[in-house]
């Protein structure tokens, strides 16, 4: 008798813990929110979202990041949210951590911003949007309100939660030896990020790195003779062998990770590399892919989790939980499931799994 594998990504608990699991030892961990003061009102919102779904009953501590000073009315505002008994900290990022690096030739990134900004790309003429992508591909986990931490967890003005999160999934990540969390898996927009899959991958072969199963599910299936890739390989998105990236990436306004993984010197020589190269400004890099392509480089696919069992909404995108198919379910729920795209970032009935969790954008779920 053949027993089905194991799957390789499950959920860490299936349903509702109920009562809440909430009974371990506190894991190193952090809820981290990057912001401006003029978010005030979608950085209280998410800050109720989060502790009405999950922290209320867990009391992780709370840390703003600014690279302008806060003002009273958020602080006032956000640390009410947060409530109490809350840890919550307000911080601002050292200058050397936002802003241009001395090697930028700024002529040309503001040219390049001008650029983007007459083709409609997203962000791309928004100077400060370029700093934010650096700050959180290569920086914030050295931030030092974040250096007593492991693990983070990353939340963003105007997000929601639609599911309760009855269980700790910091010591879920910490048990099952996981090093990276999402939720939502998506495509990139090509325009913001030309020449990015061709520089990592250039890197990855300069420094002999293997190809996991992960990097290859980031590759685009629908292959071409290779004299005919190769011809390709000058364009957009392709590397040194024509291969083209599927675009897939990790929609990083939700992460929970190991901050170690930043921390570790692959990682740094990945970013620094990427830095020198200047793309975060004569592009548009942003965080979510620098991460994603990071992570299916460096990872093992069994250290990526998805949170399958999390109702998320941000930006008119959302996460339903569902019971996946059979067919889903014996692919061990699709692992690498975002990889694929298949039934993310869509509002799309699905049979649910547990947790009094609906795809009503207007459920509130609270806590019995
Ligand atoms: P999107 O998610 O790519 O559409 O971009 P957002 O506008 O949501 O920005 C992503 C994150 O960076 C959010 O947490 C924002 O609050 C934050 N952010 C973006 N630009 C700035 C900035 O100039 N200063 C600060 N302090 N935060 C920023
Ligand atoms: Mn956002």
């Amino acid at each position: 008798v053949t027993r089905p594998a194991e799957p390789l990504d499950a959920p860490f608990y299936a349903g509702c813990q109920d009562p809440v699991l909430n009974n371990t030892a506190r894991a190193s961990a952090v809820l981290l929110m990057l912001a401006r003061n003029s978010e005030v009102d979608g950085a209280t919102a998410s800050v109720r979202s989060v502790q009405e779904q999950f922290n209320d009953n867990f009391g992780y501590p709370w840390v703003f990041l600014n690279d302008e000073e806060w003002s009273e009315e958020f602080k006032e505002k956000v640390g009410q949210a947060v409530g109490k008994e809350g840890n919550v900290e307000f911080k601002q990022i050292p200058k050397k951590m936002w802003g241009y690096p001395d090697w930028i030739d700024q002529d040309k990134a503001k040219a390049n911003m001008q650029v983007m900004k007459d083709k409609k790309i997203q962000y791309g003429g928004l100077e400060s949007y370029h700093h934010m992508c650096r700050f959180q591909s290569g920086f914030f986990f050295d931030h030092p309100a974040l250096l007593p931490y492991k693990y983070y967890w990353r939340v963003e003005p105007n997000i929601r939660f639609t599911c309760a999160l009855t269980y700790d999934p910091f010591v879920s990540m910490q048990a099952h030896k996981k090093r990276y969390g999402y939720n939502i898996a998506l495509w990139e927009r090509g325009q913001t990020v030309p020449s990015l899959f061709r520089k990592l991958s250039d890197f990855k072969s300069a420094h002999y790195l293997p190809t996991s199963p992960l990097w290859t599910a980031m590759i685009d299936a629908s292959y071409m003779p290779w004299p005919f890739r190769r011809a390709l390989a000058w364009l957009r998105n392709r590397d040194g062998n024509g291969d083209l990236w599927n675009m897939c990436h990790f929609w990083s306004n939700f992460e929970i990770a190991d901050l170690d993984f930043f921390r570790s010197d692959a990682y740094r020589k990945v970013f620094e590399y990427l830095d020198k190269d200047g793309g975060f400004y004569y592009e548009r890099w942003g965080d979510a892919p620098v991460h994603s392509l990071a992570a299916a480089m460096l990872l093992k696919p069994e250290e990526l989790h998805h949170f399958s069992d999390l109702g998320y909404i941000h930006d008119g995108l959302q996460y339903c939980t569902f019971q996946s198919t059979q067919e889903e379910k014996k692919r061990g729920f699709g692992m690498p499931p975002g990889i694929s795209g298949k039934g993310h970032g869509k509002i799309e009935g699905r049979e649910e799994v547990g947790c009094r969790c609906q795809c009503d954008p207007d459920a509130r779920v609270v806590e019995p």
